[in-house]
């Protein structure tokens, strides 16, 4: 028989099988972890991609037998903690997901060996620890703690520290935490009529994420600042807990559902109201769009939310498309090099953000469209620090070719790791470009003159 490659129909996901036993059966994990392997060194398109399938590539070519039955089981997990299920392999370079035969849907793969892995006990404290974002947030940002907390973060002797005690890479750049928490001190101004367009509603909710909350509110403040220059009434969302994406990526489900059980209520109740849910994080995004949708197929509600929810970019291109958005902007931004993360990418709806930055007049955008490397946590870990800035070099490279005045992703963790693969460093001064860095949105603040 002749198997097609590719297939002519649009791709498909299947839900996640993730309360089955079968799913956590180690050893039918395994049969099927062999069968992908198998398919995939047949394949090699993804060896660029990241560092996972050069390993696996490199276990079959050392393996006896040359071929993927010869590699030792217990060595697959140096494949699956590669993956930092960025999904690029599937979205972009598969020919043979569903609904082809061979059925590979790589990250789910692998997010199901993350989960075996985390049901049998085996994952680190240190991994636990860096995806208690909301935990860390609370904690880190109490007065007094937070000055402790970034400089101890700045410190040296302390770096040393957290690299040989709990495996946190001493020259990776952390993010600062601030005191005064988004959610806190947020003013939305849901005073202004709603204007519904044809393709986007006229009132926002924004899910502030634990990003913006306790590390860079001034996102969120600017978020807030453009809604309100386009008279969009926007309002907060009333309780919220961390979306789950970090811990999805460790394999902690039951931990993604009951952080499902506290966000989706709220977020129904506002998609049955007629808001548009906006997050600034594209990781954030694509969890409520993609990834609970497909943990939880027959929830209403996980589909309502997933309808209502949208990407800050691809929310004001629609308000353009809708003719209601303010288009005078004061100021010209010169040089933007913008990198598109990869949770933006796989949300398939086309470079909104750039978009919208190339009508501000007088902007040259600078686009690179590759992973950097970094995703939430990997890139801060010991072990693959030094492997997060070798995939990010050619967009450390493509961006600062550019000679930009701003630097700017999506994704703000993505946005500091440029910084620092351009720099060397987290500060704007310090080495090979003056470009400062800015999240886009406060770039169109900027371009406003707000
Ligand atoms: S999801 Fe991303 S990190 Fe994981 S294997 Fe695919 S390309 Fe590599
Ligand atoms: S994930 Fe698909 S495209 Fe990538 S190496 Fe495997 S079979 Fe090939």
């Amino acid at each position: 028989m002749t198997v097609r490659e590719g297939s002519l129909e649009p791709p498909t996901r299947h839900p996640l099988d993730w309360q089955s036993a079968d799913f956590y059966d180690e050893g039918k994990l395994n049969h099927e972890l062999e069968r992908v392997f198998d398919i995939c060194h047949g394949c090699r398109r993804c060896v660029n991609l990241c560092t996972a399938f050069p390993k696996l590539f490199d276990l079959v070519d050392e393996s006896p037998t040359l071929e993927v039955d010869g590699i030792p089981k217990k060595d697959y997990r140096e494949v699956i903690d590669r993956c930092y299920l960025c999904d690029m392999c599937y979205m972009t370079k598969c020919p043979y997901v569903p609904p082809h035969e061979w059925n590979v849907d790589f990250p789910h793969l692998m997010l199901r060996a993350k989960a075996v892995k985390f049901r049998k006990g085996e994952t680190s404290f240190r991994d636990k620890l860096l995806s208690s974002t909301d935990a860390l947030g609370k904690l880190a940002s109490i007065p007094v703690v937070v000055q402790m907390v970034n400089a101890a973060n700045k410190a040296a002797p302390v770096r040393r520290l957290m690299d040989s005690v709990l495996g946190i890479h001493q020259d990776r750049v952390l993010p600062e935490y601030d005191s005064a928490k988004f959610r806190a001190t947020a003013k939305p101004d849901a005073s202004f009529p709603v204007r519904d367009g044809k393709t986007a509603p006229g009132k926002v909710a924004i899910f502030s994420t634990c990003y913006v909350n306790y590390n860079e509110p001034g996102i969120g403040h600017d978020l807030l600042k453009v809604l309100a220059h386009n008279e969009i009434p926007a309002i907060i969302v009333d309780k919220e807990a961390c979306c789950g994406m970090p811990k999805l990526e460790l394999g902690d489900l039951e931990a993604v559902a009951r952080n499902k059980d506290l966000n989706i209520p709220v977020l129904a109740k506002l998609a049955r109201e007629g808001y548009a849910i906006l997050t600034a994080v594209p990781s954030c995004t694509l969890m409520f769009k993609q990834e609970l949708p497909l943990m939880f197929p027959d929830d209403a509600e996980v589909q309502a939310v997933a309808e209502a929810m949208f990407d800050p970019f691809e929310y004001l291109v629609l308000r353009h498309k809708d003719g209601l958005l303010n288009k005078t902007f004061s100021q010209t931004l010169g040089r933007v090099s913008y990198h598109i993360p990869c949770h933006l990418r796989v949300q398939n709806m086309g470079q909104k953000t750039r978009e919208l930055l190339e009508m501000i007049p007088g902007t040259t955008v600078t686009t690179v469209e590759r992973c950097a490397g970094h995703d939430g946590t990997w890139g801060v870990k010991s072990e693959f620090f030094e492997q997060s800035m070798k995939i990010g070099r050619p967009v450390f490279r493509l961006m600062n070719d550019a000679a930009p005045d701003y630097i700017s992703s999506d994704c703000a963790i993505a946005g500091r790791h440029i910084q620092q693969g351009i720099n060397g460093s987290g500060d704007n001064e310090a080495g090979g470009s003056k470009a400062q860095k800015q999240h886009p949105i406060t770039l169109i603040r900027i371009a406003y003159g707000l």
